[in-house]
């Protein structure tokens, strides 16, 4: 069942990504810079919570790209968007794959929180706030759907001039690592702004890693300059 009968949608957001959604798999696309760091992330999701034997709720999935990867580390994963041809693609990927474990669905995180509060173990949403217009709105959503004692991840972009010269200049015109209007300045979230809209959940903040690329060498890794990209995991107490 759809649901988009919620105010916290840009529709031009979902336009942009369902345009590319049959690349999602594609290394080499528009996609690349998901796929190189996944792994970082996935590791350091699966250290913090352990994901084996765990149900977890991937908000914001795309194609799939995290959630297919952390049911192939034993996790039973409902992965929700609101673009359906990015599910669509998550869904074939997942049969081609042989993935089992993972299951899609079109439906927003508020509408889930709703129906299902308070049953997963792990909660993921990762590059997703800073494509929506009351990015609070969904991490109180996130914030419902997680069981007392669970795990929330989440990452966006920073917002100051290095982020801005890295993620949109250099990413978007100068690298052409992504298409042009992939992101906007004004979404970007500082650190404070997310740890603070998390608490305002009722979230503990636990630990905070930022991600770091070398455009010479094409490589990312984890590292505390969260000046770009940043990874936040929080506990529902
Ligand atoms: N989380 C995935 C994909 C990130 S791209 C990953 O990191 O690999 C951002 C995703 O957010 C896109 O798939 C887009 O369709 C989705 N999105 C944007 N606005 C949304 C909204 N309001 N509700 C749910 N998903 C949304």
């Amino acid at each position: 069942m759809s649901s988009t009968a919620n105010a916290n949608v840009d529709p031009a957001e979902l336009a942009k990504f369902s345009e590319l959604a049959h690349r999602w798999w594609d290394p080499n696309s528009e996609f690349r810079p998901l796929h190189q760091i996944n792994p970082l992330r996935l590791d350091w999701i699966d250290q913090q919570a352990g994901l084996a034997g765990k149900t977890v709720v991937d908000i914001g999935c795309g194609g799939g790209i995290l959630s297919d990867s952390m049911a192939r580390r034993g996790a039973n994963v409902l992965g929700i968007d609101l673009a359906g041809k990015s599910l669509k693609v998550a869904q074939l990927h997942a049969m081609e794959a042989m993935t089992t474990g993972v299951e899609y669905r079109e439906i927003s995180a508020e509408a889930l929180a709703a129906e299902r509060p308070g049953q997963f173990d792990v909660l993921t949403c990762m590059e997703m706030l800073e494509h929506v217009p009351q990015p609070a709105s969904t991490i109180d959503a996130c914030a419902r759907l997680v069981k007392p004692g669970g795990w929330l991840f989440f990452s966006t972009l920073n917002r100051n001039p290095k982020s801005f010269l890295f993620a949109i200049l250099g990413a978007e015109y100068v690298l052409k690592l992504l298409p042009r209007g992939t992101h906007e300045y004004a979404r970007f979230i500082r650190p404070s702004e997310l740890a603070s809209a998390c608490r305002q959940a009722g979230l503990d903040v636990v630990s905070m890693r930022g991600m770091e690329y070398n455009p010479f060498t094409q490589r990312y890794w984890l590292s505390a300059d969260t000046s770009v990209n940043y990874l936040l995991a929080c506990r529902k107490p």
